[in-house]
């Protein structure tokens, strides 16, 4: 492909995420948002949606992630080079930073389709000769660097953004922001459509906010205070200066701090949360503007393994563009089912073998945790009670495979890990555990294929959406999890999978909390999932699996929710 001709005929949705995670060789991503930006983008590609993809280079990656033997994680820089996989475009765009005019060019990269669709996607870079020296980089590291790193970066993808699409030729009918990081392309988007001060009444309304209110969609990812951008005025004053009028900035983004969420929200349209539960609390969080949900869903053909897809392509063919065919999926024989899970199985204990030297069995019941190693997401509740867990594995053998990158300033995330890693050494005798370094993507499908059971123990309402139990359900494995996110919509209790703890739970303390879950996750997996696993008719099981696939991988792909955003969001 030579040109962009293809894509600049028709008006286009452009689509802004700070992170794309579109395969593990392009480590451009941390956790679920990137690979939820990566998915939205492969079902625009299937569906032949006309949509461009904007993000940053991150030519240092989010990082490697190695841990010693006492489980202390260490970070290295993840270089890697765009060349391989991606065509540098000759345009160039500026955007002044501290009074320095900032060079960005783009890197294009295909996203293709089999069914002939395609999706281009612009990283941005600032890594080149014509730029200062501290300037080159500010497209290196995903979420790394301080306040003034983050502004720069901010100001980059969200006006850099607007610019290079403007440059390159695009006609954009909607900006959809995913997440508050690209805020600041609506500044820019103020700028461009500023009125004639002859043509107004008074000098503000020079802005026209309900016109880029028109173009503008935003989704919110997180009920996390800290997930939300918030900048000192004076700093963003430094760095850029007066972009628009202070007192216009501060009505629209906030008095005391500039607040990437509040911008988004008061220059955008349609706003979202990603699941149910996630759009109610997102409305409770920001009172005074209407929050719809879109639940997340994950891209169905990237997320099945290849042993079960092959089933899927036997019993369900066409399943991958039209992934509402999971409905058929009663149509699969249980044996073969049992069979392909247990291939993928072996795979995941191969590898956990290879990397660890762990041992483990394939028939014994197993559970997967892999996630971002961070307080929330209470990685250790499984070992509330030590001697409790000791009691179930005795009546039914099971082992833990776990896997997640805690962010390398996240203390308390980095001692979740050395945790994990002294109750592998405490009940190495009577539980093998694993803890396999690297979470990425590939790491993650042979996670959510291989094991039986996925676990999630989030604290509640803290679980915006989770994709990775949306993942497993693809691969027919039942989910395990405290009711958040899109759980509380896909559960449904014995058949596709099991709940943890109450839904709305009254508790006193954090700690009671815990305690609360810790004793219904030991009841169940004492009394309904190890005896399950281990009837020697293996169909109640594999029935499960079924459940999973046609009740749960049938909802929760991103072809529904693309057609959702397709319809209440992008052509209204
Ligand atoms: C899917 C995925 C995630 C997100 O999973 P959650 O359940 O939302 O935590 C994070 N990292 C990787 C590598 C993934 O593939």
């Amino acid at each position: 492909m030579d040109t962009l001709d293809e894509f600049t005929a028709e008006p286009m949705i452009a689509y802004f995420s700070m992170e794309i995670g579109v395969k593990s060789d392009i480590p451009t991503y941390s956790g679920g948002l990137g690979v939820l930006a990566g998915d939205t983008i492969k079902s625009a590609a299937d569906l032949k949606l006309p949509f461009v993809a904007v993000t940053l280079i991150s030519r240092k990656g989010y990082f490697t992630q190695e841990i010693d033997k006492d489980g202390r994680q260490t970070e290295q820089p993840a270089v890697w080079d765009p060349a391989k996989d991606m065509r540098l475009l000759p345009e160039q765009v500026l955007v002044e930073i501290e009074g320095r005019a900032v060079h960005i060019r783009a890197w294009l990269y295909l996203v293709t389709s089999p069914t002939g669709g395609s999706v281009p996607i612009l990283f941005l870079d600032t890594d080149t000769p014509d730029n200062a020296p501290e300037d080159r980089g500010i497209t290196d590291s995903l979420y790394g660097g301080d306040t003034t790193y983050r502004i720069k970066q901010e100001l980059v993808l969200g006006m850099g953004g607007v610019r290079m699409l403007q440059a390159l030729g695009f006609h954009i009918k909607k900006y959809h922001m995913n997440e508050g990081h690209a805020g600041f392309l609506v500044i820019e988007l103020l700028l461009r459509f500023k009125r004639d001060i002859e043509s107004v009444w008074d000098e503000r309304s020079v802005w026209d906010v309900p016109r880029v209110r028109d173009l503008c969609v935003f989704t919110t990812h997180t009920p996390v205070d800290a997930g939300h951008d918030k900048f000192p005025y004076d700093l963003v004053r430094k760095l850029c200066g007066k972009l628009i009028p202070f007192d216009v900035l501060k009505d629209l983004a906030g008095k005391d701090s500039l607040n990437m969420t509040l911008l988004a929200l008061n220059l955008s349209k349609y706003v979202n949360g990603v699941a149910k539960k996630h759009g109610e609390v997102s409305q409770h969080m920001f009172p005074g503007y209407t929050i719809h949900a879109i639940t997340n869903g994950v891209h169905s053909f990237t997320w099945t393994c290849p042993e079960i897809a092959r089933l899927f392509d036997i019993y369900i063919p066409g399943w991958a563009n039209e992934p509402e065919l999971f409905v058929r999926c009663g149509n699969i024989p249980e044996q073969e089912l049992w069979d392909a899970h247990q291939k993928a199985k072996k795979k995941l204990l191969d590898h956990v073998k290879k990397t660890l030297g762990i041992a483990m069995d394939p028939d014994v019941l197993t559970l997967g945790f892999a996630r971002r190693a961070t307080a929330y997401k209470r990685m250790d509740l499984l070992f509330h009670d030590v001697e409790r867990l000791m009691q179930i594995a005795e009546q039914g053998r099971i082992q833990l495979i776990y896997a997640g990158k805690a962010h390398p300033k996240d203390e308390p995330g980095k001692k979740l890990i050395q945790g994990i890693h002294g109750y592998r050494d405490r009940l190495k005798d009577k539980i093998a555990i694993a803890y396999l370094p690297g979470y990425n993507m590939d790491l993650g499908l042979k996670l959510v294929s291989g094991v039986d059971v996925w676990l999630n123990t989030p604290l509640r309402p803290l679980e915006a959406s989770g994709t990775s139990g949306m993942k497993a359900a693809h691969n027919g494995v039942v989910n395990f999890s405290v009711l958040d996110g899109w759980w509380i919509e896909g559960h449904i209790e014995g058949f596709t999978g099991w709940s943890i703890g109450k839904q709305s739970p009254e508790v006193a303390t954090p700690e009671a909390g815990d305690a609360e879950d810790a004793k219904d996750l030991y009841t169940k997996l004492e009394n309904l999932i190890i005896p399950k696993y281990y009837d020697s008719d293996k169909r109640g099981w594999s029935r499960m699996m079924k459940s999973a696939i046609s009740k749960n991988a049938y909802y929760f792909n991103s072809h529904r929710m693309m057609r959702r955003y397709v319809t209440e969001a992008y052509i209204r």
